[in-house]
């Protein structure tokens, strides 16, 4: 079932979901699952997982040879999004980017998904690799994410790119990132929400957001769009806080600011333990507060590890 049929069959009531990353190098399926097990007493609609890029450094040998950095594609996310549907049940949310595919492999991959029964898609540009810097495209791909939405649009309306694979339409419902602090590239946030526009112009069902702790971001952000005439569920992201670390980790890589109280709290902790205790708290409290607002689903980033979430889950849910 798509997205946005769970979130109107729901009747106002808000939903849990949660993403998951696919494990490094082919990492054994069972901690994929004993991951989600406790999570499942939730009842997540929907479980989305990532997509990625990744890069191999080739260290100098000792012949001379020169070190060599090789970028691939993660494996994983086709074949865990069938394994989901399959062991329990839930529509699984694939996570489709830009980066490193050409347009011919992305038609793939959807034949690939809607083989799968897949109803949804999350559709992204994708993160720079590293050594690059800036993000470069495909050469034959996408150089963002409102034209890869236009691709999966057109398969919907049984347009493909060869025409020997166009005796049928796809039904995806199309999912996208939004920003409520905004992309870290864009000049600004209106700039952005212009763009965030176009990707909803060009088909896209829902917005699912970056991670925030500052609860009033997000209502900004949602009011922006909504005068803008973006009126489709905007789903906000959740990721607690769980070692002292995350305080200069977190905005450095999702480029969010940090409330000053939420800061002092974790900075007066002795420890970790505590301060994964404080995040708990701060995301309940901030869940509470998004729930009373009515927000479609609360969707969380697992990265991995799930017994804060399975905490907090149980204050919520
Ligand atoms: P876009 O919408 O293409 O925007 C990228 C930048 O370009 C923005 O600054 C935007 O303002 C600007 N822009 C957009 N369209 C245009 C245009 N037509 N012309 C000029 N400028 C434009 N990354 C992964 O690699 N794998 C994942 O699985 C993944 N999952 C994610 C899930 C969520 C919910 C979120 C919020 C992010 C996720 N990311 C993932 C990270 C994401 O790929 C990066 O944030 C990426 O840098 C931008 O992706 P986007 O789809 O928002 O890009």
């Amino acid at each position: 079932m798509k997205v946005t049929e769970h979130i109107s069959n729901a009747n106002g009531k808000t939903l849990f979901s949660f993403e998951i990353l696919p494990p490094k190098k082919g990492e054994d399926l069972q901690n994929i699952f004993s991951n989600i097990d406790p999570l499942m007493e939730f009842n997540p609609p929907f479980i989305d997982v990532t997509y990625h890029r990744e890069e191999y450094e080739y260290r100098e040998l000792p012949n001379g040879l020169i070190q060599k950095i090789v970028t691939r594609k993660r494996p994983g996310t086709v074949g865990i999004c069938a394994a989901i549907q399959q062991k329990y049940k839930v529509d699984a949310v694939p996570h489709l980017i830009c980066g490193g595919f050409n347009k011919e492999e992305t038609e793939n991959i959807l034949i690939d998904f809607n083989f799968l029964g897949i109803d949804n898609i999350l559709v992204l540009r994708g993160d720079p690799i590293k050594s690059e810097g800036i993000f470069k495209p495909h050469s034959q791909g996408h150089s963002y994410a409102n034209e890869l939405v236009s691709q999966v649009e057109n398969m919907n309306s049984g347009k493909y790119l060869h025409e020997e694979y166009a005796n049928g339409a796809t039904d995806f419902c199309i999912g996208i990132a939004g920003y409520p602090e905004k992309h870290f590239e864009s000049p600004n946030l209106d700039t952005d929400l212009n763009y965030l526009k176009q990707k909803i112009n060009a088909g896209a069902d829902y917005i699912v957001t970056q991670l925030f702790f500052d609860n009033n971001k997000y209502f900004d952000f949602v009011s922006k769009c909504r005068s803008i005439g973006i009126n489709v569920p905007i789903i906000p992201g959740i990721k607690p806080v769980s070692i002292k670390k995350h305080l200069t980790a977190l905005p450095n890589i999702f480029h969010i600011d940090m409330p000053q109280e939420l800061v002092m709290a974790v900075e007066k902790c002795k420890d970790n333990k505590s301060v994964y205790e404080v995040g708990i708290e701060w995301t309940v409290n901030q869940c509470k507060e998004l729930m009373k607002h009515g927000v479609p689903v609360l969707h969380f980033y697992s990265m991995g590890r799930s017994e804060n979430i399975t905490k907090i889950a149980k204050k919520l849910f």
